[in-house]
């Protein structure tokens, strides 16, 4: 079976078996992994350390079984792959009306962190895959605190607690900040302060803005690894339960509401285009990683430092694309009816 089959194949129900399922990864992979093309981030001082050969990938699905190829042991920074894991946070915390008023849930045409963007459109923040409606999202932490069980006073401290906790139970494990991609990033992240600041101009931001920029720089910094995001995917397509420990972490209809956000934006100014090719929604981030969900079948974690001009995982992307084919995973794709069974 080619991992770069054509759309035709579609399907309905689970996961292929374990041996079908390995082979296409591994084929995936290896039809990918010498790909050349992109370039490391370097924004981040941190990020330009890492190594552009390194490639990994990784299938969980809705029933727990997982499967890892590449360099799967290695960690790096969540960076935006955090992004709709806090909005998740937050819809339970206010409810998906309240949060997509103060959030969006529009593309922007943007970059990710752009300025224009907040100026050109009333609502601001626009949808909280881009970095303006992410540092809101943040702002939010501490009514997610609020809500928490065991929070008494709902501040910055509880705020990150809540976000830390969270996104530790969507992956299954407790995960922590990488210090020095946390530290290098507060000292760079000028941009990011400028536009927390402008939204506290415009009404749009709940917090101090330096808070909320420091909250959401600790939620970019958590290391995690291709399994990790493997699982946080396979949760988002469980309808909220965390399929390897049983945990439901958020309800169904979050999981359905962050999925549509990350279909409008989650790979940046180019997620028409990857919607085209891939047919789900995913979420990439600078430092390499793409996470995609089949919704009732599985999660997808492809990572690889070299991007493209938007920052997507030029890698990431080409493995992901042959395996939502091989596996017949875009929620777009479908066959005639037979007409076998009477109406
Ligand atoms: N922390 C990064 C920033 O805000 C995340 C960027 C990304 O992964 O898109 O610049």
């Amino acid at each position: 079976m080619s991992p770069d089959g054509p759309l035709e194949r579609v399907s309905t129900g689970h996961l292929p078996d374990d041996a079908t399922v390995t082979t296409l990864l591994q084929a995936a992979y290896a039809l990918h992994r010498d790909v050349r093309d992109g370039h490391v981030a370097t924004y981040i001082p941190q990020l330009a350390r890492a190594d552009p050969g390194w490639c990994a990938a990784s299938v969980v699905s809705v029933t727990g079984r997982s499967f890892d190829v590449g360099d799967s042991d290695e960690r790096f920074s969540i960076q935006s792959v955090s992004k709709p894991f806090v909005l998740a946070l937050v819809i339970e915390a206010l409810g998906a009306d309240r949060a997509r008023e103060l959030l969006g849930a529009n593309a922007t045409g943007l970059p990710f962190d752009s300025v224009t963007a907040v100026e050109v459109h009333d609502h601001r923040t626009m949808n909280a895959m881009v970095n303006a409606g992410a540092i809101a999202a943040s702002s939010l932490l501490q009514e997610v605190a609020r809500v928490s069980p065991g929070t008494s006073v709902p501040d910055t401290e509880a705020a990150w607690a809540s976000a830390r906790d969270g996104l530790s139970a969507f992956a299954g494990r407790r995960l922590e900040v990488d210090d020095d991609v946390y530290a290098c990033e507060s000292e760079t992240n000028l941009r990011n302060r400028g536009i927390a600041h402008l939204l506290r101009s415009y009404g749009r931001i709940h917090c101090e803005p330096e808070v909320a920029v420091d909250l959401y720089t600790r939620q970019c910094s958590l290391a995690v690894d291709v399994h990790d995001l493997g699982v946080m995917a396979a949760t988002l397509a469980d309808g909220g339960v965390n399929p390897v420990t049983g945990e439901r972490v958020v309800s169904d209809g979050t999981c359905a509401r962050v999925l549509a956000a990350m279909a409008t934006a989650g790979l940046y100014e180019l997620s028409g285009d990857w919607l085209w090719e891939v047919g789900l929604p995913g979420k990439s981030g600078v430092s390499g990683a793409v996470l995609t969900v089949a919704p009732g079948k599985g999660g997808l974690a492809a990572w690889s430092p070299p991007l493209d001009a938007a920052g997507n995982s030029v890698r990431g992307q080409l493995v992901t694309r042959s395996l939502s084919r091989a596996l017949g995973l875009n929620v777009f794709a479908s066959n005639p009816d037979p007409h076998d069974v009477p109406p």
